[in-house]
């Protein structure tokens, strides 16, 4: 991999067939928005795309959780012109556009991750940094030009920058961004959530996440194992899954979430949910065979080494500096994961066990048991289950009329005091929001919903607690006027709230 400068951005380039292929890529993703911005970084992408003329060759722009990408294929001229023309769009975004755009991001309504991940990503770390994924937040016409503003200050310069190619830079070649200061951007994320656990979510299909350093190579191959497993067993033998998909998930500092991502033939989800749970235990219990782990490191050779890894592995390297991360070429991880023996990669999965995350459908319900048969226990924004609500403070009930049609408003109640809002949902949890963990207040009429940084969502809407004036009045004097919105013009309306009857207030994906 050669390196090299211009116009103060660092090129890694190494020479691979085909056409010419560069990425500009920047260190701000979908974890460096908050609640209040979520889908900045996508709206600044659409408006310097939306700068470019009509082009013929192949290029693309898009936002993952850690990164965001301008890419081309083509001439030198055509790679030149339109890295030009991206850098130009940048340094003037057209923010005139911003309600256009808007309406697009809402036609568009991509995650960045799937929507298991998603849900795994947001139980583990709340409304903040990668635990925004499976939020869509105020919706894409309520973010502040303001933000646009200060995100591309802060993130979409030369310092913050690192250019990709496959092949040597042409000598025409200019990046016109202005300077800056990379910016900070946390280590590890703190996790809201850890293991073992289990959670029902909107989900199509079971997922599992651990948390854990992402360079573990004993890990890696632990994992690259279990997959292997589960495609055997569940679509091999029993014929329950298509498609077993595993990921590492980068959440900041080097750390992040291991991932098995599984789909279900209908009416299946249970199963499949159960023998991802199975096979998770039985590795952690039982290791893996001499056998199974070279089969998995021949995989990763095979993977690493061909010539056509060349753009991924120099999206690696590009990705690692930018999080200011050592970077290990694919020679130094294949030394590392044949260091790796049964012993050690039983090992590592055991550790990792303890911050197992698994997710499954809605309507699904399992019983499952940990390694030494106690019960696996569900995750909730709830902490612990159950619970008391606080004496003091001013209680609201359902309105008549609810507690009459839905059980559930018969156990709702909000409670209201100095430091924020506790909520009795139907099953009986109690939730504790305090003011100070606010991330978003929608003003929707006389209501207001509530999200919390812990995932707590309540909603304070006259169609399920009655009189909630003094409740309205003690939210807009407790939380920071910037963190309010109006409901979004594109808001679909179905989510799971802190507080049933179900509301009509959403804003989960
Ligand atoms: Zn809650």
């Amino acid at each position: 991999m050669q390196r090299d400068v211009i116009d103060g951005v660092p090129v890694l380039w190494s020479e691979a067939p085909g056409p010419l292929e560069a990425a500009l890529v920047f260190g701000q993703g979908a974890r460096d928005e908050s609640f209040r911005t979520i889908g900045v970084t996508h709206l600044v992408e659409h408006l310097a795309m939306s700068t470019l003329p009509r082009l013929h060759h192949e290029h693309n722009a898009s936002v993952s959780l850690n990164l965001t990408d301008f890419s081309v294929s083509g001439t030198d001229e055509q790679v030149v012109d339109f890295l030009a023309a991206v850098c130009k769009a940048l340094a003037a975004l057209p923010v005139d556009r911003i309600e256009r755009e808007a309406g697009v991001l809402a036609a568009e309504a991509s995650g960045v991750v799937d929507p298991v991940t998603a849900e795994l990503l947001s139980a583990r770390y709340g409304t903040v940094g990668a635990g925004l994924a499976s939020w869509d937040g105020p919706g894409p016409d309520r973010i502040p030009v303001e933000a646009v503003h200060e995100t591309v200050a802060r993130s979409f310069h030369a310092d913050n920058a690192v250019l990709l190619l496959t092949g040597p830079p042409p000598p025409t070649l200019r990046l016109p961004l202005p300077t800056g200061e990379r910016p900070e951007r946390g280590g590890a994320q703190p996790v809201m959530l850890t293991g073992p656990r289990w959670l029902a979510a909107n989900v199509p299909g079971p997922g599992l996440a651990l948390t854990a350093d992402l360079e573990d190579a004993a890990l890696t191959a632990a994992h690259a194992v279990l997959q292997e497993r589960l495609r055997q067993v569940l679509r091999h033998q029993e014929g329950l899954s298509y498609d077993v998909d595993g990921a590492r998930v980068h959440t900041g500092g080097g750390r992040g979430e291991f991932t098995v991502v599984v789909d279900a033939r209908a009416g299946q989800q249970r199963r499949v949910a159960e023998i991802l749970w199975r096979e998770t235990l039985r590795l952690a219990d039982q290791g893996v065979t001499a056998a199974e782990l070279s089969e998995e490191i021949a995989g990763f050779r095979e993977a690493w080494l061909d010539p056509r890894a060349t753009p991924a592995e120099l999206g690696q390297a590009g990705a690692c500096l930018l999080s200011d991360l050592p970077y290990e070429d694919a020679a130094a991880r294949l030394a590392a994961l044949a260091e790796v023996t049964p012993d050690s990669a039983r090992r590592a999965f055991a550790t990792a066990l303890s911050t197992a995350l698994l997710v499954v459908p809605e309507d699904v319900e399992v019983e499952l048991a940990q390694l030494d048969g106690a019960p696996l226990a569900e995750g909730s924004c709830a902490h612990p289950r159950g619970g008391e609500l606080p004496a003091g403070g001013k209680h609201f009930k359902p309105p008549m009329f609810a507690r009459l049609r839905f059980p559930e408003a018969r156990t709702a109640r909000l409670v209201v005091t100095d430091d924020g809002l506790w909520s009795r949902d139907g099953r009986g949890d109690v939730h504790h929001l305090p003011f100070a963990d606010v991330v978003g207040v929608e003003v929707n009429g006389p209501g207001r919903v509530l999200f919390g940084r812990g995932n707590c969502l309540i909603p304070v809407v006259p169609e399920m607690f009655a009189g909630i004036g003094e409740a309205v009045a003690a939210i807009d004097a407790g939380v920071p006027k910037t963190l309010r919105y109006e409901t979004s013009a594109f808001a679909e309306r179905d989510d799971d709230a802190c507080a049933p009857p179900p509301p009509a207030q959403t804003s989960r994906r």
